[in-house]
């Protein structure tokens, strides 16, 4: 819904880089946007939080080159707030630092657009937090300076008074200096800094491909000539650098520097999101899965409404468990319709979404998968007796199969379909020719079948090559059988127990 009256602009800084540095304000203002305009250092991890209908335009510099001028990006701004929308214009780090964030604005002021200022974690704070050093100290600086390491003008020199900056006692901090190191420190020390003055360069700072080079002003250029200094990368000066060994810590995370990529979707995602950020891993979301309605409801109407025939519900999924009790609403029922009738999970997370609903779970199996609830139900007398299974249209028939073999009668209902979502290939696609991607994560069978639907024949052999983690046995197994490495499996087929085996075989 657009009217013309709530067109406005909203200006949001996008942190550094880590997802969990965007502000609360930053996240609410992305999931109300119905443009957005994002940088080349945004985390596009972010635009998960955006509504699936938001229009999305990358107007990014790359190495230099402007996908789209200045310009153009102002008058984009200001069209599409006048159609009415809620244009978000995300920044990196904070977008009234080095970002031109005052210029897009005032172009937007003099447009008369409404507008707002959401500021964001800046590359300077940010960075230099997940490098361990603190900027300023009482006994090592107290003052900051934040430098332009590229305005140049001519001759690649950069337009800032040398003199007056070499002088300063406190730390400095040049940002977009990366291929300008070795002009930097040569500067400060002909205008008279102390070459043993310590520094550090940090690249990708709060990100999986957080490198640190350190040294002093006189060392650092031979230090680092053997990597080539890419940017984004930040040159931090003065004594607080020599604390970097006492606090240095992100770099010391479990799981830091690798990148993991995560093919669950929604709120599932989120947990293992939040648990891979947690132990220093970058998630790079990639979702297969997309979980939507039963093309036909009337086999689970018909088991809704005559609930009292069940001797047994047996849930195999979350997403189970959740359309299952969106349709007793839908059908006017509730759960009092579900008393006397034995309830039955697979694994711990869909008991905890049964119990969430104010269920009782009668029985959850010791090993999460389906043999093993046959044999917990087996030691059941289930002969003659009706069991109801809402579940996937598509899903493995073992569980039915073997109890009916027992003798019980049993209803598969369709409660949910899956379908592959659109998810853009290309960053995956980037990371892999790098060589960047560390593992790949796979939580059912029908995530890995997605998976390589949705990349294709083309990467399948690059794919090949990265390390997979598999939550169960039978996942392990549809893996395998399409050529997959698969060197991780955990003792116990959850989520929390496939990241502690993340965590062992990557620290190993
Ligand atoms: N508005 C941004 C700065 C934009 S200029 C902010 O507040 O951070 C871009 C420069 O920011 C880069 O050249 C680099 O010097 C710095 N920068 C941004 N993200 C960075 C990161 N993750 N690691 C290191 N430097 C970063």
């Amino acid at each position: 819904m657009t009217n013309s009256s709530k067109g406005k602009v909203v200006l949001v800084g996008a942190g550094p880089g880590d997802i969990g540095l965007l502000t609360l304000n930053g996240k609410q203002w992305l999931q109300k946007a119905d443009v957005i305009l994002y940088d080349h250092l945004v985390n596009p991890d972010m635009i998960r939080f955006t509504q699936n209908s938001a229009e999305k335009i990358y107007v990014g510099k790359k190495e230099g080159v402007a996908s789209m001028e200045q310009e153009e990006i102002n008058q984009l701004l200001v069209s599409k707030a006048r159609e009415g929308k809620i244009v978000i214009r995300l920044k990196g780090g904070d977008p009234f630092l080095f970002g031109r964030g005052g210029e897009e604005i005032q172009a937007v002021q003099q447009a008369g657009i409404p507008f707002i200022i959401v500021p964001g974690v800046t590359s300077v704070t940010g960075v230099a937090a997940y490098a361990g050093i603190p900027l300023t100290h009482r006994d090592l600086s107290s003052t900051l300076s934040i430098i332009t390491g590229s305005n140049e003008k001519k001759q690649g020199d950069i337009h800032i008074d040398w003199e007056k900056i070499a002088a300063r006692s406190g730390t400095l901090v040049f940002l977009m200096g990366a291929r300008k190191l070795p002009l930097i420190v040569e500067k400060l020390m002909s205008f008279g800094k102390n070459p043993d003055t310590p520094i550090a360069v940090v690249q990708w700072g709060t990100t999986a491909r957080q490198k640190t080079w350190t040294g002093t002003l006189g060392t650092i250029v031979e230090i680092s000539a053997k990597d080539k200094i890419l940017p984004p990368a930040l040159t931090i000066i003065g004594e607080v650098v020599n604390l970097k060994p006492v606090i240095e810590w992100y770099e010391h995370l479990p799981l830091f520097g690798k990148t993991i990529v995560v093919t669950r979707k929604g709120d599932q995602a989120e947990t293992m999101i939040d648990r891979l950020r947690e132990l220093g891993a970058e998630p790079f979301f990639f979702p297969v899965i997309e979980t939507i309605a039963p093309d036909d409801w009337a086999p689970l109407d018909n088991a809704l409404n005559n609930l009292s025939q069940y001797h047994g519900l047996i849930f195999t999924s979350v997403n189970g468990v959740r359309f299952f009790a969106e349709r007793l609403k839908a059908v006017e029922q509730d759960i009092r319709e579900l008393k006397g009738l034995r309830v039955f999970t697979i694994g711990p997370k869909t008991a905890e979404a049964v119990r969430n609903l104010g269920i009782r779970v009668d029985v959850v199996p010791e090993n999460f998968v389906a043999e093993s609830l046959i044999e917990s139900i087996g030691k059941e007398n289930i002969n003659g007796k009706r069991f109801l299974i809402p579940r996937a249209t598509v899903a493995r028939e073992t569980l039915p199969e073997q109890l009916r073999e027992m003798g019980a009668i049993v209803d598969v209902a369709p409660a949910y379909q899956t379908v592959l979502p659109n998810t853009p290939v290309d960053a995956l696609k980037k990371r892999l020719a790098e060589g960047s991607i560390d593992v790949i994560t796979f939580t059912s069978s029908s995530t890995v079948k997605n998976f390589l639907a949705l990349t294709g024949e083309e990467l399948l052999p690059a794919i090949k090559k990265i390390t997979i983690a598999c939550i169960g046995p039978v996942t392990g197994k549809t893996a395998k059988d399409a050529g997959l490495n698969v060197e991780i499996a955990p003792e116990q087929y959850t989520v929390a127990s496939l990241l502690d085996a993340i965590e062992t075989h990557q620290s190993g």
